[in-house]
């Protein structure tokens, strides 16, 4: 079966270095075996999202010759994809109504499962959840190695619904990931953590499971991860050449200095390795 691999941002603000790297590790492993990359515009969280980044974002992944090979799929014209998957796992008593506020939570973030036998009296309904298997969840990481999380300890039953109405990212992603038959997800090792909570959604939607390779999450010097909410460097205000070829170290492939565009995705595309990619954080 042929690769297809996506790229997935939230447009929440303008591509970083942070960014650029899953973008680049996700092009390079589905198209260096003449795959299918995609890009999808995870704009489900309407309420963070920064007017005008979705089309800053595309524009900017352009000027480094990275074009999704179908039309860019919104989660924003999903709704009714999501609808139909929360249904399912309702109907089939996978999922259940939740009325407890953000307040209600435990300091340790476990959800202690307050609504799982019906609605206590007095609580309306808020958000849905999905229940999570009693045995861990083990997967092996193409980079991070075998991963192992228990569910029950770690999150506990997770929101699939918000209680704004929206769909929350776990459930967006997996019914989109199948949806665009993603075989390959390559992306930053801050969503590891999510990986379990994607592959039980998987098995109770009866969807495969792709393989997942979480790299390195690329930190300034102050330790803070580089997202797009704290003050990262847009790439837009770099050569693309140096961009990527600072992508390219970063993510284990040094490329020989001095090459231009063209001759950098030549050469990556030829010596492409998911294999090389460091499994520690790097400090730029
Ligand atoms: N939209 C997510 C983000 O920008 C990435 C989702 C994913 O790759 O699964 O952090």
């Amino acid at each position: 079966m042929s690769r297809t691999g996506r790229f997935a941002p939230s447009p929440t603000g303008d591509l970083h270095f942070g960014s650029l790297i899953a973008a680049v590790a996700s092009f390079l492993q589905a198209k260096s075996k003449g795959g299918t990359w995609l890009v999808r515009i995870e704009d489900v969280d309407r309420p963070r999202e920064v007017p005008g980044s979705a089309q800053r974002i595309l524009a900017d992944l352009q000027r480094f010759g990275m074009v999704s090979d179908r039309p860019v799929l919104y989660q924003s014209q999903r709704t009714a994809a999501y609808e139909q998957a929360i249904t399912r796992l309702l109907d089939g008593g996978d999922a259940y109504w939740c009325g407890c506020s953000r307040s209600e939570m435990p300091a340790s973030g476990v959800y202690p499962g307050t609504c799982s036998r019906g609605l206590p009296a007095g609580k309306s309904p808020r958000s849905i959840r999905l229940r999570v298997p009693a045995q861990p969840i083990v997967f092996q990481d193409e980079v991070q190695g075998l991963i192992r999380e228990n569910l029950e300890e770690t999150v506990g039953d997770f929101v699939i619904r918000r209680a704004d109405g929206l769909a929350a990212y776990q459930l967006a992603v997996v019914v989109d990931d199948a949806f665009q038959q993603v075989t390959e997800i390559v992306r930053g090792a801050d969503l590891l953590d999510s990986t379990a909570r994607q592959i039980h959604l998987q098995g109770c939607l009866g969807l495969d499971t792709p393989l997942y390779a979480h790299h390195p999450v690329a930190t300034g010097n102050d330790q803070k991860k580089l997202s797009k909410r704290h003050a990262a460097d847009p790439v837009a205000t770099h050569p693309p050449e140096q961009a990527l070829e600072q992508a390219l170290r970063f993510l284990g492939q040094p490329a020989p200095e001095g090459m231009c565009l063209q001759n950098l995705w030549r050469w990556a595309l030829d010596h492409w390795q998911l294999s090389r990619i460091p499994r520690i954080t790097i400090t730029l």
